[in-house]
């Protein structure tokens, strides 16, 4: 079954049904032995770090899963100045990161406002590739944000059921309007990268499956998943956390159809499992992002309960 995977790319859905749900420990390492054999040849044996910055916790939508959502009034709102995120965006590259990433709640007003803080950015880092991950936006402001000097774009599409996306979003919010953005994102000339969370509640390993084929037919180059972890406050608080088990199989697959994906260990995945950063390596990852949010402002970017801030 593995070779299939690792020569085919591809396998039938019972097949990655069954290394997903598999007891046998020993067929789980042999595919994580292979997902990260395959990443030391394809992507060679550097881990890429990048620089998270989380710019503003301030967010119009309120998914039901998330702890910046817009009804948790018990979480103070920030947004970091352009000079905040200058000397963010120093430090890392005086440590010697060379990705930013530019991450916050769903705020098209204050994403237009970055269109000038993203072009200084451009001009003083030339060499540095901009990462944004500010959720749906006018397909202008992604055109704007990309002209500035933008490269790469995360947009999760947290679920490919759209049933199942229905049911942990408000209302109004579609999987059909996020494809789209993904789409446009992509035509716009950005890397772009898509992923889902792993577990949210109601979450069947059929979907999961659905999820892997989204991934085929949309060809992204980066692929961002982390295991659902209940936040306080929400609609699904009191709701089990996903499996890292899971999430870690899923990177080793997603390794195994994708060669040549930049996929990162994420910070979700090293909360609900210790070590979990290097556990992803070793199932495929090759990239981890180190939070370079100011200390003063990391603890209200609080998307999920115990959130590790390495
Ligand atoms: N506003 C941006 C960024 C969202 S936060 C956007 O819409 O893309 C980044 C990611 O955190 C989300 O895409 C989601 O997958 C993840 N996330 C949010 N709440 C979570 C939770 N409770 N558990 C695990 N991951 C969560």
């Amino acid at each position: 079954m593995i070779e299939t995977l690792l020569t085919t790319r591809d396998l039938p859905g019972s097949a990655l049904a069954q290394l997903l749900e598999t007891r046998d420990a020993s067929l789980a390492q042999r595919l994580k032995d292979c997902a990260r054999k395959r990443c030391l040849e394809v992507k060679g044996p550097q881990v890429l770090i990048r620089a998270l910055i989380e710019w503003s916790n301030v967010c119009r939508n309120d998914c039901l899963y998330c702890g910046i959502r817009r009804s948790r009034t018990d979480v103070p709102r920030y947004s970091l100045s352009p000079d905040q995120i200058f000397e963010c965006c120093d430090k890392a590259w005086r440590d010697g990161v060379q990705t930013f990433v530019l991450q916050g709640g769903e705020n098209p007003a204050a994403a237009l406002g970055l269109v000038p803080v993203v072009r200084e950015i451009h001009k003083r880092w030339p060499q540095a590739a901009i990462t944004l991950s500010l959720g749906e936006l006018p397909f202008e402001t992604y055109a704007a944000l990309k002209e500035a000097g933008a490269n790469r774009y995360l947009l999760r599409h947290e679920t490919a059921n759209p049933k199942h996306y229905v049911s942990i979003h408000p209302e109004g919010m579609r999987l059909e309007t996020r494809l789209a953005c993904i789409r446009e994102l992509k035509r716009l000339g950005y890397e772009t990268g898509m992923g889902m969370m792993v577990g949210s509640p109601g979450q069947t390993t059929e979907d999961l499956v659905q999820d892997l084929r989204l991934m085929q037919e949309m060809g992204p180059h980066m692929i961002g998943m982390g295991p659902f972890i209940p936040q306080d406050n929400t609609p699904l608080e009191s709701y089990p956390a996903g499996s890292a088990e899971t999430t870690l199989r899923l990177i080793a697959i997603l390794r195994l159809m994708f060669p040549e994906a930049n996929i990162p260990a994420t910070t979700a995945l090293a909360t609900l499992l210790p070590g979990g950063k290097l556990s992803g390596i070793q199932a495929g990852a090759n990239v981890i992002m180190n939070v370079y949010t100011p200390q003063a402002e990391r603890k209200k970017y609080d998307l999920y309960k115990g959130k590790s801030d390495v």
